[in-house]
């Protein structure tokens, strides 16, 4: 398993390879030590039970998308299908314009989900059995302003 921590203090993403791990880690960016404790589960990849930076307990599930790919394909579809336009043929225009958002939306479909922390945003990825449920705003604001109250952000 392999998860990104985010420092509490300067929010820098952190990789760390749950495996070979250590129970510390240096921040790169300010030199913030931060403490991580793994579960047996963690540490076998089976679940993610126990979040290793803030020891809470909720997760939520996203898409592992990176939203900047799937809006160059739209931008690149949409300027090909643009000249098409301008040279009157409609019909290649349109069906480019689709195209792209075919692509898009197969992209978006065949990435695997990211098991991500509530109150830190640590993000998990790995072969461990997906068992979080999707995000919810409401769990999201309570879990978030506890977590900041307790590394003192508020
Ligand atoms: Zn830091
Ligand atoms: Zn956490």
């Amino acid at each position: 398993m392999r998860v990104i921590a985010h420092c509490p203090k300067c929010d820098a993403g952190l990789l760390v390879i749950v495996a070979d791990a250590s129970e510390s880690i240096k921040c790169g960016g300010c030199g913030h030590v931060l403490s991580l404790h793994f579960s047996d589960a963690m540490r076998s990849d089976a679940r993610v039970d126990v979040c290793p930076v803030c020891r809470g307990s909720d997760f939520y599930i996203r898409k592992d998308f990176d939203p900047k790919v799937g809006l160059t394909v739209v931008v690149i579809g949409a300027l090909v299908s643009a000249v098409f336009y301008w040279f009157g043929e409609d019909l290649i225009a349109y069906s480019i314009l689709g195209g792209a958002a075919l692509i898009d939306l197969l992209v978006y479909g065949r990435l695997g989900d990211v098991t991500v922390c509530y109150r830190c945003h640590s993000e998990f990825r790995g072969k461990y059995e997906r068992t979080a449920s999707h995000f919810d705003l409401h769990t999201a604001d309570v879990l978030e302003q506890e977590y900041e109250r307790k590394i003192g952000r508020r």
